[in-house]
């Protein structure tokens, strides 16, 4: 045990032991006290080889980031547990802001070591094949703490943009209008066939999987352990599958047998007519024309 205090921020995944990372395990054996929301308490409580537990409750974030930081200034080795990944929507913002607020510095102690863990827009785009092929975003639809005005923003520009998008804490007992909105803003930019996978306790008990349409996804439940996974304007279904393509059709034959393009010509220009170098050569070529 060392004499300097340390906090190790885990991320346990979507919750099944097989999908916790090797480094999140031998964090939670090293530590002395563990700190977590009860239901995650709850899921790790296999590992534990009797640390000390301080459980909280959910709205309980800034007071279990002090407590953290409290113990750690004891010289004690602290865990901090999130769900999915600790850097998304999870407790290692938190940390380290109340840290700040001491006046920490990094390289003071406590040491503090985040570790990442499988977030759920992964674990849930995983069980229904790969609708994040392509760029995608995620949106937490909780305005406890974020303006509504700023979420819906935002749900506007990634609609447009074309953005494979992930909706965390898209709905609760008192949060119920956001989702409907969110529907509204989508339907404005994408069709009601987009495909939307409603995601529950991915790779926990009571997993629950609903493959619908952006059209018709608020007739299923949707609560707080959903994340709903839309399909930008490219993705399809194939059977209980949602695939986003990546862009591989525009340029190899996905077919068996021969590509047409030789491994050495398929970087050049003439074969990637959408590409900014392209447009950028086509461009200056037209200029040389015109001032000749
Ligand atoms: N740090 C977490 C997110 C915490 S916010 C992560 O990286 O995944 C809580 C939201 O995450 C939930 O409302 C839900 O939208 C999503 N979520 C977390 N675990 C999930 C799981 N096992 N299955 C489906 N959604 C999950």
């Amino acid at each position: 045990m060392s004499g300097r205090g340390k906090i190790s921020i885990i991320g346990f995944g979507p919750g099944s032991e097989e999908h916790l990372t090797q480094r999140a395990r031998n964090a939670i054996s090293e530590c002395e006290v563990i700190l977590g929301y009860n239901t995650y308490i709850r899921l790790v409580q296999p590992l534990l080889t009797g640390q000390e537990i301080v459980r909280t409750g959910m709205t309980e974030e800034v007071s279990r980031a002090q407590k953290a930081v409290e113990l750690a200034k004891e010289a004690r080795q602290v865990a901090v547990i999130s769900s999915g990944d600790p850097g998304v929507y999870g407790m290692a913002g938190l940390v380290f802001e109340v840290l700040i607020e001491q006046g920490w510095q990094p390289g003071d102690v406590p040491e503090v070591e985040v570790i990442p863990g499988i977030a759920a827009v992964q674990s849930c785009a995983s069980l229904v094949g790969a609708p994040i092929m392509h760029d995608a975003c995620t949106i937490s639809l909780s305005d406890h703490l974020t303006p509504w005005e700023v979420i819906a923003r935002r749900v506007e520009a990634a609609a447009a943009a074309d953005f494979v998008i992930a909706l965390y804490n898209p709905r609760s007992g008192r949060r119920t209008q956001q989702i409907v909105e969110t529907q509204r803003i989508l339907l404005i930019h994408r069709a009601p066939e987009t495909p939307v996978a409603l995601v529950k306790s991915a790779y926990r008990v009571g997993q629950q999987i609903v493959r619908t349409t952006l059209a018709e996804m608020l007739e299923y439940e949707i609560g707080m352990l959903t994340t709903v996974l839309i399909g930008n304007s490219m993705t399809f279904w194939h059977g209980d599958l949602m695939i986003t393509p990546r862009g591989y059709q525009r340029k190899y034959d996905l077919a068996p047998g021969v590509q047409s393009l030789q491994p050495g010509e398929r970087l050049h220009t003439e074969h990637e007519p959408w590409a900014l170098e392209t447009a950028v050569h086509l461009a200056e070529e037209a200029l040389r024309k015109v001032q000749k």
